[in-house]
């Protein structure tokens, strides 16, 4: 349903947001999201083109969305990443953001600004080479850092992710917060939720948002807390002297389903209406019948009134248990 031309969803939340898995293949191995061995991934014709990924962008774009975030897995390791974001950046209005590990993404920064991209995230579990390789099982710390500069210096406005795992990155979550200090970026802290690929979860997550707060406090006392905008996941605090902030994404515990304005297309093309759903539509399957724009949008308009109240509902929802890994889902 429309009001004063928003597009809503069935509780009356703003929609304008699409978070778009463009590829499952991945160069990193994190443990959070991955077995060591990989998952199988889909061969090329089970995943979404470009051009069907462009179509779906510019209806959805009619229909009011305004942001894209281009994620995957690693989205620099599909080929024609760039002629696909060159296609899209002729929508008017469209604000567009990547989401990376940042192993590749430096010699597409100068491109990346020439497109009006002004804004990554960058995922960075760990300030030290031999954790990073731990979580990450790949050797690739020093470029992902330096990646991390360039992107900073050219401009861009980054946000770093960082999943807080227990016996793994704890001493992470200080350096990074003290990262801030100098250099402008949000460093945002996400609670580790079960999407590993290979279904085993502990039991209950150590390292949840109040844990971390309380251990950012410790060492900032007067950090102070910012308004969360709509729409908004993180937590955002501000520390007294420092050109960057901190922010805590409850991403288990589920604490901003009230604002929630996205949905997912994961790469072989799910439309996800929550991340905890197990796929609402199969879009690749709809697209592939030789469909009308008319048609793709009130297939889409009906999935918006469709949403789960928040990620207990969609859970609950599932036919199955979550096994899946975020490199199909997109994070
Ligand atoms: N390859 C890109 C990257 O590394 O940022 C994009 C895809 S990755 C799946 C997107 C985000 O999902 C990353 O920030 C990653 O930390 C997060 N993520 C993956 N698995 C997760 C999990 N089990 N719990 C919390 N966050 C997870």
């Amino acid at each position: 349903m429309y009001k004063d031309n928003q597009l809503l969803d069935n509780h009356g939340r703003p929609m304008t947001y699409l978070r778009l898995a463009v590829t499952d293949r991945c160069n990193l191995r994190c443990s959070y999201c991955m077995p060591a061995e990989g998952i199988v991934y889909m061969p090329e014709r089970e995943l979404l083109t470009w051009a069907e990924m462009s179509r779906v962008v510019r209806v959805m774009h009619g229909m009011g969305i305004n942001k894209v975030r281009i994620t995957g897995g690693e989205p620099f390791v599909r080929n024609g990443l760039m002629d696909f974001l060159t296609e899209i950046s002729a929508l008017k209005g469209l604000e567009i953001c990547l989401t990376s590990n940042g192993v590749l993404i430096g010699e597409y920064i100068d491109q990346l600004k020439s497109l009006g991209i002004r804004s990554v995230n960058l995922s960075l579990d760990a300030l030290d080479r031999d954790r990073f390789k731990q979580i990450t099982r790949r050797d690739d710390y020093e470029i992902v850092f330096q990646n991390l500069l360039r992107l900073v210096a050219e401009g861009f406005e980054v946000k770093i992710n960082a999943v807080v795992m227990k016996g793994q990155n704890e001493q992470d979550i200080l350096a990074l917060a003290a990262l801030t200090k100098d250099l402008p970026v949000s460093v945002r802290y996400i609670e580790e939720m079960p999407f590993n690929g290979s279904g085993l979860v502990e039991g209950t997550l150590f390292w949840n948002h109040e844990r971390i707060l309380k251990e950012l406090k410790s060492v900032y006392p007067d950090m102070k807390s910012v308004l969360m905008r709509g729409g908004e996941t993180a937590n955002r605090y501000e520390i007294p002297g420092h050109l960057g902030d901190v922010g805590i994404i409850a991403a288990f515990s589920r604490t901003f389903c009230g604002t929630c304005n996205r949905v997912r297309l994961t790469a072989k093309g799910q439309v996800k209406t929550c991340l905890y759903d197990d796929g609402v539509f199969d879009l690749k399957a709809y697209l592939r019948k030789g469909i009308s724009d008319e048609e793709l949008r009130d297939v889409l308009l009906g999935l918006y009134q469709k949403r789960p109240l928040d990620g207990f509902e969609a859970e609950k929802n599932r036919k199955g248990v979550i096994n899946e890994s975020m490199t199909t889902i997109g994070g």
